[in-house]
């Protein structure tokens, strides 16, 4: 029997607010020490009334209108029982039949073996707003502490239908979520630091049924590999079960444990439990109004779009584009070297097939960018801003090297040489001498390395191609690097043979 796997994600994104989701406590809870971000409300003394807080309300409406969700007219809370250390009140304010975001999709490209990446698109259920519980600690003489300052603070609770076919997926989903929500400005999205917590829900199905199977649900997953893994390793278990003829039929909750690689069962769901959800009085619904036109105009231009755009405007490659967009600042400069650049190599070339410049140069680009520039920062101890080599100067210092004016290995000193005077790439060639070694003192080096090495030249000579290797590399050790490895590699050649 031929079985797929049901995946489903639930996804927590703490929200990057000022103050927390009902009261004025200061939201950065893991940056304050313990139970120090506390106050009457947030601890639910008795008489205490919660106060929605808007700017929660707008990151959410914001996230809503992102994955194309509908937004609810009204908002409306409603208290969900459990009982347990780290909820004080008995209930947690969350929504329960009006969410205030539901019915959206997802699209977004999963990274395959080809260089290009192919699109999937995801369901998306709903997405609540909710407060956090506070923290447990347990203690290894088997005492448990509880942190407050996180009780209360504002979460958006996605959920996605089942519609992920691999663990790949589902990971590669988590990482265009915290990209998306980083974009919005409403989290970092930091999996690392809590938050963005995900569960997972699987169950699998014989290919061609319609029906959905008992599934289980995977927790305490920390890091995207995480969740990739913990997926891979749950699928192979129910299939095992399936295999033998025995496949779930209790509905469990198990944890993902990062050291042993395996999930293991924390409690089964005999019945749906009951938490008793009914709407929150202390809150009236109230109507949301013009606040949804209001985010719409404030969206910016989301991951997705971007992604698509660098690519076909500019010509860089599925991988370069993904890499741009990760980093906002960096995406912004990228696109302003890319546009005067792209410029400049059309009118010097005004005859050139359009596609081809542009792939040419974005190439060169990504090339120099993505890894160069930061290799070329990080030997001279600083870091990326968009000030230190001006994007017109970055422009510039691109069409040296498109026009051949200097070889990589000059380029590279010029580079430096702006990054620690600021100064115009052309007026450093000039005044510093990076336009590479002159050919004169290049002839005299060939010279002297072919008198200095009779053996490898006579090897050469004899049709052992891998000694002009040999021989060029003396060459460039005598030029300190400055001189045109292609052309001395010719010009010994022709001297040779
Ligand atoms: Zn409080
Ligand atoms: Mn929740």
């Amino acid at each position: 029997m031929k079985l797929e796997p049901i995946i489903g994600l639930e996804i927590h994104i703490q929200l990057g607010t000022n103050s927390k989701m009902f009261c004025s406590c200061d939201n950065r809870s893991e940056l304050l020490p313990p139970n120090t971000a506390i106050c009457p409300t947030c601890l639910a003394q008795p008489g205490t009334l919660p106060v929605p807080n808007a700017g929660a309300l707008r990151s959410a409406i914001k996230l809503g209108l992102a994955l194309g969700c509908s937004i609810a007219p009204r908002l409306k809370f409603d208290r969900k029982h459990y009982f347990y250390p780290d909820l004080p009140k008995g209930y947690q304010i969350s929504q329960f039949d009006e969410p205030i975001c539901e019915n959206g999709t997802f699209t977004f490209h999963v990274p395959g073996t080809k260089v290009d990446r192919s699109e999937i698109t995801i369901g998306i259920e709903r997405a609540h707003l909710e407060e956090d519980s506070a923290k447990s600690f347990h203690g290894s003489s088997g005492e448990t502490l509880v942190d407050f300052n996180r009780a209360g603070s504002p979460l958006v609770e996605t959920v996605t239908r089942p519609d992920f076919k691999t663990p790949l997926e589902a990971k590669t989903f988590l990482q265009e979520m915290r990209l998306l929500v980083r974009a919005l400005g409403i989290s970092d999205g930091d999996m690392e630091k809590g938050h963005m917590r995900c569960d997972a829900n699987i169950s699998m199905r014989p290919v061609g049924d319609t029906k959905l199977y008992t599934k289980t649900e995977i927790k305490n997953m920390n890091s995207f590999r995480s969740v990739e893994r913990a997926i891979a390793y749950e699928i192979e278990r129910q299939t095992a079960l399936w295999e033998a003829g025995t496949p779930p039929v209790i509905g469990s909750t198990r944890n993902w444990n990062d050291v042993e690689q395996k999930t293991t069962e924390s409690r089964t769901k005999e019945a749906a439990q009951d938490y008793r959800f009914f709407p929150e009085p202390d809150i009236p619904p109230f109507i949301v109004g013009s606040l949804v036109e209001e985010m719409r105009r404030e969206l910016p231009e989301l991951p997705s779009a971007k992604y698509i755009r660098f690519q076909k405007e500019y010509g860089f490659s599925a991988i370069d584009a993904r890499q741009l967009i990760e980093n906002d600042e960096l995406a912004t400069y990228a696109e302003h070297v890319a546009s005067e650049f792209l410029n400049w190599a059309k009118d010097s070339d005004p005859d050139a097939n359009e596609d081809g410049i542009k792939t040419k140069s974005a190439k060169l680009l990504s090339g120099w960018l993505l890894s160069k520039y930061p290799g070329a920062l990080n030997e001279l101890g600083r870091l990326f801003t968009p000030e230190t080599v001006t994007a017109e100067n970055f422009a510039e210092f691109l069409t040296l090297i498109y026009q051949s004016k200097i070889n990589s290995t000059s380029a590279m000193m010029l580079l430096k040489k702006m990054i620690e005077t600021g100064d115009h790439p052309h007026h450093l060639l000039e005044s510093e001498n990076l336009s590479g070694a002159d050919e004169g003192a290049t002839s005299t080096w060939i010279d002297e390395v072919i008198t200095e090495n009779p053996a490898q030249v006579a090897g050469f000579k004899s049709g052992k191609e891998a000694l002009l290797q040999f021989l060029v590399g003396q060459v460039m050790k005598k030029s300190r690097g400055t001189a045109d490895a292609l052309s001395v590699a010719e010009e010994i050649r022709s001297r040779l043979l």
